[in-house]
């Protein structure tokens, strides 16, 4: 279907992360390259895809592990002209805050038996439990590919599958106990998986526990040179955006119906449509809605702070019941929940090639640890010895807090004419959700426009999606 540009006037969007970048990108398609897209941004395009340099290298600070079913993150890559980094093998320990309950071998098969000696048949299980999920999980693309889009988190996610919605209401926990799982494996490799990925314990609810699973399959990646590259990329590529390096803090409706942008120095501008790209939790966003009606959602959830440390030294090994340095895993997870760290991860930098491997081995380690706060210096020598460089980076902000019983849910649509990408967070937060979130809100504010009005919030019970399995 063609519309006509000139009837829409250039659309905003407030934020250039993943989601921001997402959106534009889907909504310029839609435009067939009409007109203009202004992106406001405050800060550096990325949000929580971000580097930092430590000896001169580069390292990634947020949102590092890709999926390799991760349909939009594969095809951006690809598309940009950018290409997948190379990581290095590296076994897992789990440690429960006194010993190492799992301390994982380097060579696949042998870390596989482990495995089962020590998780028995959960280990098989979990494959098919997320093969299952990934399969729902994928019709989202046949979705959005056919221009379908939802104007709540509980509809889309009830359009992959109605028992996703569920999954929201109780923990992670449960679910894994409904399901069969022992309690070893739930309490040190579910839970080790969520404080690493999320920085939060298993009582949190089943869906974004189930999306922290889908990371036991083999092949995770990162993009070489640095994910932000894609954000970057996606919107310089796009020749109708339009990027204004401006804070929004109000945004006010009109009489008229029109929204007016103004920023920290007082400039305002007008749009008749808004895509909102950043979480505007309470705790988080500093930006004001005026002149709005008193039944619009009120965000009340709190964002849960994730502290990364680099380290550039070495474990100190005998904290762990290690002999030597060398035995100490490139992955540790953690399973006591109020341990004052959750994992511990030793980094490539962004530009790590396998054939520079001897090189990346000899080279002085640089660590990453993901806590809730900040660690004293004592907290850090108990973990390190050798300690050349320390960098924090504080994500005040890293995702939200999630807990077993988000039931009301921000929507999609905020107010006729404006939209929210980030509220595919409250069901999990990824790089991934946030591409689909983005196109979501995309395909809601054309479909509005265009009033293609069966297309919005469709009834798609017992349509037939190809099976190919995407996360
Ligand atoms: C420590 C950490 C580790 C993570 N690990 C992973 C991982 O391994 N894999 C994965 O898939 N995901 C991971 N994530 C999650 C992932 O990074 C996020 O879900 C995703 O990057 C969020 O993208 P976004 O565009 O929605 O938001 P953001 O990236 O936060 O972008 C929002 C943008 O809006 C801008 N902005 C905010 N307010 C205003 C304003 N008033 N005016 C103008 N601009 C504004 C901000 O500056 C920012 O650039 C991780 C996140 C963190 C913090």
């Amino acid at each position: 279907m063609v519309v006509s540009y000139n009837l829409l006037q250039s659309p905003a969007i407030v934020g250039a992360g993943i989601g921001g970048a997402s959106s534009a990108f889907f909504l310029n398609a839609l435009l067939e390259n009409e007109g203009q897209i202004d992106v406001f941004e405050r800060s550096d395009i990325g949000g929580r895809l971000a580097t930092t340099v430590i000896n001169g290298q580069e390292y990634e600070t947020g949102g590092s592990i890709i999926h390799p079913r991760n349909r939009y993150l594969v095809n951006f890559t690809r598309d940009l002209g950018l290409r997948e980094r190379e990581r290095p093998d590296g076994r897992l320990g789990i440690f429960d805050g006194e010993t190492m309950v799992f301390d994982g071998s380097s060579h696949t098969l042998m870390m596989v038996a482990q495995l089962v000696w020590h998780y028995g048949w959960d280990v098989f299980n979990i494959q098919n439990y997320v093969k299952d999920i990934l399969k729902d999980f994928s019709k989202i693309y046949e979705h959005q590919e056919n221009g379908y889009s939802f104007t709540t988190v509980e509809k889309l996610l009830s359009s992959m599958n109605p028992s996703f919605l569920d999954k929201m209401k109780h923990s992670t926990y449960e679910e894994f106990k409904e399901h069969g799982y022992s309690n070893s494996f739930i309490e040190q490799l579910v839970r080790g998986g969520l404080r690493s990925n999320y920085g939060q314990n298993d009582d949190i609810q089943a869906f974004v526990g189930a999306v922290s699973m889908a990371g036991v399959e083999p092949g995770l990646w990162s993009v070489h040179g640095g994910n932000k590259l894609i954000p970057q990329k996606l919107l310089h590529n796009t020749e109708t955006v339009h990027i204004i390096k401006s804070d929004i803090k109000q945004i006010t409706l009109q009489s008229d119906g029109i929204y007016s942008l103004t920023d920290s120095s007082d400039n305002s501008v007008n749009y008749d449509y808004v895509i909102i790209a950043t979480p505007l939790n309470d705790d988080i966003s500093k930006i004001e809605f005026q002149n709005f009606p008193s039944s619009m959602y009120s965000f009340k959830g709190n964002f849960h702070r994730t502290v990364a440390t680099f380290v550039t030294g070495f474990p100190n090994a005998s904290r762990f019941g290690y002999a030597d340095v060398q035995e100490f895993p490139e992955e540790m997870f953690t399973s006591c929940k109020d341990l004052f760290f959750n994992s511990i991860g030793r980094q490539s930098p962004v530009d790590y090639v396998t054939v520079d491997h001897e090189k990346y081995m000899s080279s002085r380690p640089v660590y990453k640890v993901f806590s809730r706060g900040p660690l004293s210096p004592e907290n850090i020598n108990e973990l390190f010895t050798q300690i050349d460089d320390i960098t924090i980076v504080d994500w005040a902000g890293a995702y939200p807090s999630y807990s077993s019983n988000d039931g009301d849910l921000p929507p999609f649509q905020l107010h006729k004419g404006m939209f929210y990408v980030n509220a595919i967070e409250s069901a999990a937060s990824a790089m991934e959700t946030l591409a689909i979130g983005g196109r979501n809100t995309a395909l809601l504010l054309f479909n509005q426009f265009s009033g293609r009005s069966t297309h919005i919030d469709p009834d798609l019970t017992g349509t037939q999606t190809s099976s190919k399995t995407e996360l």
